[in-house]
């Protein structure tokens, strides 16, 4: 087979889209005025910026002004939990209900909270990496601020069951905030119908430029400034709007909505023809369930390898995957999501994450199977462990 070049990284970040440079540029050539200057270039910014704000408020089914820029998923993931956390210590509520699956935008937030006196509950997810609504309602306590659940999870692509959630939550009498970074842009979201208090997006994950994001929350919830100064965003997230960008994420999110269902065909008919072929690897799984899941994520444990290593020579055949491993402080940890799903230690470093979208051919998947296949080969020809595996010295996990 011919060399190819293939991007299968698009849960860490996308191509910015046409439409997307587009909308951007007026706003760095002509209406370049500061939004908040009361003269006519100003005011035109801030006609832009409104639009945009209106625009991303559409596609979540919610009002406009409870949509509040920021620069990205992490920021409003902070945002959300350390507002939630300032209303319900001021009711003598501290104890945080979250899961074992999150962002690091969200875990470390929470362990910042912990030194903070919160107490944090991280309830587990089953093999097939999704939490369940009774796991969340068990773990809801008196004193419970929040409860916060990603809309689908940025390794393995499992979809959770947020309108459900939502629906306790609310029931309940608890903020709910959903991580959506992985969500909005490829699945059906409305914050009204499915109860959601508080959501991040970030533009850079549907097709939109880097650096910038919004929280939606809901009038009425207290927001607590994490960037302090002038009085922006409804004096919630000081700073000058980038507005190039947020006019960017704007025109990048219409466009991934208008074209939402015909790209999630095209996407999961491509992810499953992957997920086949990458099955006839002998002791090799998928992780996570085979049908919740975003339609691009393709995720799977190789026994007998090292993800990094499997990663190099993909890479060398052209193909840009990610191992799902964090690569905390120099030392390869395996993926907690991984870990999560009841992967053992061993398993989880053999981890390949292929995150692919509805522009992939039939051709490139067909090629990322044919290398991925020859690749597992020939490090296991060379690995100790997959030796000792193979001669009955230890014996395989995963069939
Ligand atoms: C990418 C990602 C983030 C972080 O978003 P940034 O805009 O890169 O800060 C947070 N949560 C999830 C689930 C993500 O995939």
């Amino acid at each position: 087979m011919e060399k190819m070049t293939i991007y299968a990284d698009n849960a860490a970040t996308t191509r910015t889209s046409e439409a997307a440079i587009k909308a951007m540029l007026p706003f760095m050539t002509e209406v370049y005025g500061n939004p908040s200057s009361l003269h006519s270039a100003g005011q035109r910014a801030k006609e832009a910026l409104e639009s945009a704000r209106a625009r991303v408020a559409a596609v979540l089914g919610c009002e406009t002004r409870e949509v509040y820029f920021t620069s990205g998923g992490s920021e409003s993931d902070n945002q959300a939990l350390i507002s939630a956390a300032r209303i319900g210590g001021r009711k003598g509520k501290k104890h945080i209900v979250s899961t074992a699956i999150e962002h690091h935008a969200v875990l470390h937030t929470l362990d910042a909270l912990k030194k903070e006196g919160f107490e944090v509950t991280l309830v587990g997810v089953g093999e097939n990496g999704i939490v369940t609504s009774g796991a969340i309602d068990a773990a809801i306590r008196e004193d419970t601020c929040l409860v916060s659940v990603m809309y689908a999870n940025n390794e393995i692509g499992t979809i959770q069951p947020i309108a459900e959630i939502g629906a306790l939550c609310r029931a309940r009498g608890v903020l709910f905030h959903t991580d959506a970074v992985q969500a909005v842009g490829q699945l059906h979201i409305n914050v009204a119908e499915q109860n959601i208090d508080m959501l991040s997006l970030s533009a850079h994950k549907f097709h939109g430029p880097k650096g910038v994001g919004a929280l939606y929350v809901k009038k009425g919830v207290p927001l607590t400034n994490v960037i302090n100064g002038g009085a922006q965003e409804r004096g919630k997230r000081a700073g000058t709007e980038n507005l190039p960008a947020i006019a960017g994420m704007a025109a990048a999110l219409e466009e991934a909505a208008a074209n939402m269902d015909s790209n999630a065909a095209k996407a999961r008919a491509l992810r499953d023809r992957l997920i086949a072929g990458l099955s006839r690897i002998p002791h090799s799984a998928l992780n996570g369930d085979a049908e919740k899941r975003l339609p691009g994520n393709v995720s799977f444990c190789f026994e007998g390898i090292e993800g990094e290593s499997l990663l190099l020579l993909l890479d060398d055949a052209g193909i840009c995957a990610s191992s799902g491993s964090a690569c905390t402080s120099g030392s390869l940890d395996p993926s907690h999501v991984i870990l999560a799903i009841g992967r053992p230690h061993e398993i989880a470093h053999g981890s390949l994450r292929l995150t692919i979208n509805a522009e992939n051919t039939e051709e490139e998947i067909d090629y990322m199977i044919e290398n991925v296949a020859d690749v597992v080969a020939r490090l296991r020809g060379m690995s100790p462990v997959w030796r000792k595996l193979m001669n009955g010295e230890s014996s395989f996990v995963l069939a």
